[in-house]
């Protein structure tokens, strides 16, 4: 079973604070992990610290290999962020297509490819367009169907919903979730609004102050949180002794 393995991972910074603290997590395939916490706590760290853009100790392994020594490029992870970060001069297919074309797919299959990946999202008839001719949430979906196109073994979202307005945001989560599942990709989200957490996760994973606090089924995590802490910022409103 090619899962992901998280054992220990843990993020110094220079002054000896830890980041992140010993995070062990476990991700099946094809699983949707929502990792929540207040701003600072560490997600984005332990994020950069799995796809290996920030040096982590620990193990990251997956399906039983150890690829925490290897860089970024060879761990097969995408990682998509706040700014889909689009290359402005080519065209959303261009975009779509561009690690096709990395892998030096022929053009009948790059353009065959775009085309789904295109529909996946949402976006058909949007092959010809200019990043700058996007909204936000179009934007968002380009920058999500080329991290696709990688065919990830995990896909690591580092708040990708979080620069759109409320409205949006909330019906691009819930899209989010069906795109996702229909491509079968392993995902780890990363936010900070417990809202947009329950909207699409199928595990939720609780951090604070660098410490995973609390992991499991959404309805277990929601049910009984593991501590006051917790219970307030998943919007308990308040807790009783
Ligand atoms: P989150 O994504 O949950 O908001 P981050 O992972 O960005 O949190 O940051 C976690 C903590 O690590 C914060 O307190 C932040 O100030 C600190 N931090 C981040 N990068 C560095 C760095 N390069 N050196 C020292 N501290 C850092
Ligand atoms: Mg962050």
């Amino acid at each position: 079973m090619a899962e992901i393995v998280l054992d220990k991972v843990t993020k110094l910074f220079p002054d000896g604070a830890a980041a992140v603290s010993e995070v062990d997590i476990t991700i099946a395939d094809g699983e949707f992990i929502v990792l929540v916490g207040p701003s600072g706590c560490g997600k984005s760290t332990l994020l950069r610290g799995v796809a290996g853009l920030e040096q982590a100790t620990g193990e990251v392994a997956w399906d039983g290999e150890d690829v925490s020594r290897l860089p970024t490029h060879r761990r097969g992870f995408a990682l998509m962020f706040q700014d889909g970060q689009l290359f402005d001069h080519l065209t959303v297919a261009r975009n779509v297509g561009y690690a096709l074309r990395l892998r030096r797919a022929g053009r009948a299959e790059e353009r065959r490819r775009v085309e789904e990946l295109l529909a996946l999202v949402g976006l058909d008839g949007y092959a010809d367009r200019l990043p700058r001719t996007l909204s936000g949430g179009e934007r968002q979906r380009v920058a999500l169907a080329r991290s696709l196109a990688h065919q990830p073994r995990l896909l690591l979202l580092d708040e990708p919903l979080s620069a759109l307005d409320a409205g949006l945001r909330r019906r691009l989560a819930s899209d989010l979730r069906h795109i996702l599942v229909r491509s079968g990709s392993t995902a780890v989200m990363v936010t900070h609004d417990h809202e947009e957490a329950f909207t699409v996760a199928d595990r939720l994973a609780v951090m604070r102050d660098g410490l995973l606090v609390q992991e499991g089924p959404i309805d277990a995590v929601w049910r009984s949180p593991v501590d006051a802490g917790t219970a307030l910022f998943l919007g308990y409103a308040r807790v009783l002794r």
